[in-house]
């Protein structure tokens, strides 16, 4: 090749193996060389790097490729360096590096070898101590890498408590301080139960001793503690007595004994001394108290008894004695002069009243006072509210006045008291005929008389109950004694249990029955005799003229039946089996004139002036049946 005027060249680059020849400033070889200040000769190196496997040595073979001729063997120099250092585990690398010059070239290398040892971690250990809640161990860390990690393994420790009593209230409760010893700050405090029991008993001189156990549970441990003291109060001797005395208390014994111990006490002879403490009355014995002292040790004991021993000396009594009264019983008082104790006995019957009337008529008959006083004692006496009525006793005839009689009658305190004055007041008449009247419904001639009717059912009932007769007493104003009509067992019990009335009426100057002095009527109303008979009593006060004589006829229209009247103790008496009207009449006595007509009572004075013909209740009496 050929550069020509190529004036800026300056260096020519020739393969090595390039066949022509240059030289610097030869115009032989052409005019490059002549012109350019250099000519290189270029190889094309290329070098091999032969390793020891440690990296110590390296061989560096250098070849052209141009001609294998060219290049060389070199034993580079080999440094090294520490590319990555070792750890505790792991080895390091060292880079070794290879260098040599050949041709003005430089020619280097590396290889990485691991070959720094690693030392294993260089352990720092450290232990660590158990506590009371958690185990100990030890710690192994790693001085170059921190690597760490923990064995040798030791149990928690556990608490260890310890219990600080603390007692109160003379040992009846305590506080309990748990304390741990190995940490202050564990545990607590708890108020422990306590109990206790006498451990040594108190005597009668000497104090007991009382111990106090005290459990607490803390974190499932029981401490315990205990604490005795001498706390019980000596006893003292409890002594009692027991008093034995003597029936008569005259003397007593003490036997003092201490409950507590059965060897204290003594036996003491006690001073007795006695007082009256309810004296004796008349009848109950008095007492006295006996009354026992002792001492002992510093006590006095002392009792009583009480014994009845002082005797009764009896009632002192003073008799007194009352009379009887009118109305109240007399009897004898007797009052003991000591204790005011009485009683009566001797005791004698009431006198009862003694009255008696005293009538003081009015000339004219039209009023009475009537005083009623008792001969026993003239305080009782009284003035009766006496009714007067009147009656004609004897008719007025056309020659002579008539005759009227004044009944007073009164009751007081159950008797009657009647009595009657005859005036002659009547004018004589003109002639005329008979008059007639009519009562009950039954007409009688002239009559003179009240109607009384009184029902009688309840004296018969009783009567029969009773077994008693009856006696019916019929007051009259112009007689001391009633009409007495008294009805036998037999009528009694044929009458008794009816609805019974009598009705009695008396009948003078009957004009149905002309001769009779007098009529006495009698109807038993609602029963009839179906047995037994009725006696009929009339009081007479006076004697019948000479040659004359009382008969009594039952009348029946025109026909008369005697009925045989007797006169007895001062009463015309007569029996009947039925009531009706019975006339009484006074006869010529018989022609054979014995004389006894003379001795007959008359009743014409006697019931020829009764206008009042009253059944008062008061008057009608029970007579009980002699046995
Ligand atoms: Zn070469
Ligand atoms: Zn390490
Ligand atoms: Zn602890
Ligand atoms: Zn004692
Ligand atoms: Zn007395
Ligand atoms: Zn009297």
């Amino acid at each position: 090749m050929a550069f020509y005027g190529c004036k800026n060249l300056i260096s020519l680059k020739i393969a090595c193996n390039s066949v022509l020849n240059y030289e610097l400033g030869s115009t032989s070889n052409g005019y490059v060389s002549y012109y350019v200040s250099e000519i290189v000769t270029e190889h094309i190196y290329s070098a091999a790097y032969a390793w020891s496997d440690d990296g110590k040595t390296c061989t560096i073979t250098i070849t052209c490729a141009n001609d294998k001729d060219h290049g060389t063997v070199i034993n580079g120099t080999v440094t090294s360096a520490v590319k990555t250092p070792a750890t505790c585990t792991e080895m390091g690398i060292t880079t070794y590096s290879v260098s040599g010059t050949y041709d003005g070239f430089d020619y280097s290398d590396s290889k990485d070898v691991t070959d720094i040892p690693a030392p294993g971690h260089k352990y720092v250990d450290t232990v660590t101590a158990p506590t009371c809640t958690e185990r100990g161990y030890t710690t192994h860390v790693c001085s170059e890498c921190q690597d760490t990690y923990t064995d040798t393994y030791v149990d928690a420790l556990g608490h260890d408590y310890h219990a600080d009593f603390v007692w109160y209230d003379d040992c009846k409760s305590c506080t309990v301080n748990i304390v741990c010893s190995r940490d202050v700050s564990h545990g607590g405090s708890v108020a422990g139960t306590v109990n206790s029991k006498v451990t040594v008993p108190a005597t009668c001189e000497t104090a007991g001793t009382t111990t106090y156990y005290v459990t607490a549970e803390f974190d499932g441990k029981t401490f315990e503690d205990s604490k005795s003291v001498q706390d019980i109060t000596a006893l003292g001797h409890a002594y009692s007595a027991a008093y034995a005395w003597s029936d008569d208390g005259k003397t007593c014994t003490i036997t003092i004994t201490c409950a507590n111990d059965k060897d204290h006490g003594t036996v003491i002879n006690g001073t007795v001394t006695s007082a009256v403490k309810t004296p004796a009355t008349c009848t109950e014995m008095g007492i006295t108290t006996y009354s026992v002292s002792g001492t002992y040790d510093g006590f006095d004991y002392s009792d009583s008894k009480d014994v009845t021993d002082i005797p009764a000396p009896g009632h002192k009594y003073v008799d007194t004695v009352t009379a009887p009264t009118c109305t109240e019983r007399g009897y004898t008082t007797h009052v003991c002069s000591e204790c005011q104790d009485t009683y009566t006995d001797t005791y004698v019957d009431a006198l009862g009243h003694e009255y008696s009337a005293t009538y003081e008529w009015s000339a004219d008959g039209k009023s009475c006072k009537v005083v009623i006083i008792c001969a026993v004692d003239s305080a009782h006496s009284a003035t009766l509210d006496a009714v007067v009525t009147s009656s004609v006793k004897v008719d007025a005839t056309t020659s002579s006045m008539g005759v009227t009689s004044y009944s007073v009658s009164g009751t007081y305190d159950g008797f009657t008291y009647s009595d009657s004055k005859d005036v002659r007041d009547i004018p004589a008449l003109e002639p005329a005929s008979e008059e007639k009247e009519s009562a009950s419904g039954k007409t009688y001639g002239n009559t003179v008389t009240e109607n009384v009717t009184t029902e009688v059912s309840s004296i018969f009932n009783t009567a029969k109950d009773n077994n008693a007769s009856v006696e019916v007493s019929v007051p009259t104003s112009s007689t001391e004694s009633p009409v007495i009509i008294t009805f036998d067992d037999a009528a009694v019990k044929a009458i008794g249990g009816n609805d019974v009335t009598i009705t009695a009426n008396l009948v003078s100057n009957s004009t149905l029955i002309s001769d009779a002095e007098v009529v006495l009527e009698v109807i038993l109303d609602g029963a009839k005799f179906s047995d037994g008979k009725a006696t009929v009593h009339i009081p007479y006060s006076d004697t019948v003229p000479a040659g004359k004589t009382v008969k009594v006829y039952f009348v029946n229209g025109s026909d008369r039946t005697d009925m045989n009247a007797t006169l007895s103790d001062g009463y015309i008496v007569f029996e009947t089996n039925h009531f009706s009207s019975y006339a009484v009449v006074l006869e010529d006595v018989p022609s054979d004139g014995n004389g006894n007509g003379s001795e007959f009572p008359i009743m014409y004075a006697a019931i020829g002036a009764i206008a009042v013909l009253a059944l008062a209740g008061g008057a009608i009496v029970v007579k009980k049946r002699k046995a």
